[in-house]
């Protein structure tokens, strides 16, 4: 039995306002090459100057991902030639990068994270029928490279631990990390060995990966042509490969002898990045908080299941609706219900972003609140919040404009139960041969015949009641 032995180097886009090195924009989809200037497009002499924003949201991933922060760092130059890239060379980190020696742990095991380092993006080749074009808006973008040990074991492990990024980096407000616009991309070290074997084999890597699903892709195949060429008796060379997704195979970029030699050297324009105590510790209390922190928070204070707690935390506006909401005395598991069922559900529907959500969480407790004092049912809830997205009512004003609240009535309640009970013979004889959830058909068809506005458990006891006496 064989075992895969992954490593990645997943590349994230910086939100800062300028590039790494020059004052120019960092704007996605602005008129081609109108973000530029000398430094970013590599013109002789012309001096970079280090963004003090993409060092502080590298400080903020390192200390998300457990890493040391190397108080003394250094650019280097990252030498090779292509088009993109004119100066000939990329500003990058070399031995001595920002972030150092950290880890996430992933279902239980530990990743680890070789380095974390600041490096600047490359500009993007236009190519049309017979000619190539180039666009400098990207040239010197601020990328963040995570380089993680060969510690994944498998596909689904890979993509759980690219989301953990994605989800980190955003909840740290660091990076969109849109894959499809290119804001994260990765490359892909894949080896593989027998169960049991503690040395690595020789890897291959498939670079520049820009969705989850690729990647995934990738280290599945990459592992099973790797083991049929040992079965076969063959041995893995040390390669780089292309991932070609459309015909889901890998073909060969370059063998060992022609890997690149980058012949690094500290980059002589910038100085050693120096991080002071007081600012180390500035960013340490300013940051938000990470996504896995607030996994965690969500499961042991507020005591949501692990599924409830990862899809709220990996969702900015959602979790500070949730944070707010529970902040003015609501209760954590029924706000989160609300969220995942009807709010998600509109959200879907209307196809639009979570952050454009128009109420705050102090209304979602408000509407909690009316639940939990029985004022309104569950199921009206849900039309208090479809309202809440089409006007500024309180969740109280909806309720009484729209009559949705909650009949406790008993004669009126016990006349809809009798109707119920009379047009639904089969759930009723069910009932009694000892079908439990026929009740629950019941219940609900009272629902139904009241709006959504009885009270459950009123006309629950109602109809067991009803149901007792006609036996
Ligand atoms: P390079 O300098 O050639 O890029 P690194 O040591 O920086 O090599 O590793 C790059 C990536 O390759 C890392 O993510 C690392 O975990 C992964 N890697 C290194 N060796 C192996 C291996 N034998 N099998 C799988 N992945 C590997
Ligand atoms: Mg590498
Ligand atoms: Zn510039």
């Amino acid at each position: 039995m064989y075992e895969a032995c992954i490593g990645l180097e997943v590349h994230i886009e910086l939100d800062t306002f300028s590039k790494a090195f020059c004052s120019c924009p960092v704007k996605y989809k602005s008129e081609i090459n109108s973000c530029v200037c000398p430094v970013c497009m590599g013109l002789p002499g012309a001096m970079p100057v280090l963004n003090k924003k993409a060092v502080e949201y590298a400080i903020r991933l390192g200390l998300a991902l457990n890493c040391s922060i190397n108080r003394t760092s250094y650019h280097a130059r990252k030498n090779y030639f292509y088009p993109d890239l004119p100066k000939g060379y990329q500003i990058s980190q070399g031995e001595n990068s920002i972030c150092i020696n950290g880890f996430i742990e992933i279902e239980g095991r530990k990743i680890r994270i070789n380095r974390i380092h600041i490096e600047e993006d490359a500009g993007k080749l236009i190519h049309e029928k017979d000619r190539t074009l180039i666009d400098f808006n990207r040239a010197g973008v601020p990328l963040l490279e995570i380089v993680t040990e060969p510690d994944l074991k498998s596909s689904e492990e890979a993509k759980i631990f690219l989301e953990t990024i994605r989800n980190t980096a955003i909840s740290l407000g660091i990076s969109q990390c849109r894959m499809e616009r290119g804001q994260m991309r990765c490359d892909v070290n894949v080896s593989v060995r027998k169960k049991g074997e503690q040395a690595l084999n020789e890897r291959c890597e498939m670079k520049n990966i820009n969705s989850f699903s690729a990647a995934l892709r990738s280290i599945e195949r990459e592992t099973e042509r790797q083991i049929e060429i040992i079965e076969n008796g063959g041995s893995i060379r040390r390669e780089t490969r292309k991932w070609d997704d459309a015909n889901q195979k890998s073909v060969l970029l370059r063998s060992k002898e022609e890997v690149g030699d980058y012949r690094y050297f500290t980059e002589p324009d910038l100085p050693p990045v120096v991080i002071a105590d007081e600012w180390l510790q500035k960013i340490k209390q300013e940051m938000p908080e990470p996504y896995l922190s607030k996994v965690r928070r969500y499961e042991e204070d507020y005591d949501l299941s692990k599924y409830d707690a990862t899809t709220v935390a990996s969702d900015v506006k959602l979790s500070s609706l949730l944070d707010e909401a529970v902040g003015c005395g609501a209760d954590a598991k029924m706000v989160t219900n609300l969220l995942l069922s009807f709010v998600m559900r509109i959200v879907n529907e209307k196809e639009m972003e979570t952050s454009n959500i128009p109420f705050n969480g102090e209304s979602l407790a408000e509407l909690s609140a009316l639940i939990s004092k029985n004022e309104i049912s569950y199921t009206a809830a849900g039309v208090v919040i479809e309202q809440m997205f089409e006007s500024k009512l309180s969740p109280s004003e909806i309720v009484l404009l729209k009559g949705l609240g909650q009949i406790s009535d008993k004669a009126f309640l016990e006349e809809t139960a009798r109707k119920v009970i009379s047009e639904n013979e089969k759930s009723v004889s069910d009932y009694k041969k000892g079908k439990t959830n026929a009740l629950g058909y019941l219940v609900g068809q009272c629902m139904r015949k009241t709006g959504g506005k009885a009270n459950p458990a009123l006309v629950k006891a109602i109809l067991e009641k009803l149901l007792e006496v006609e036996t």
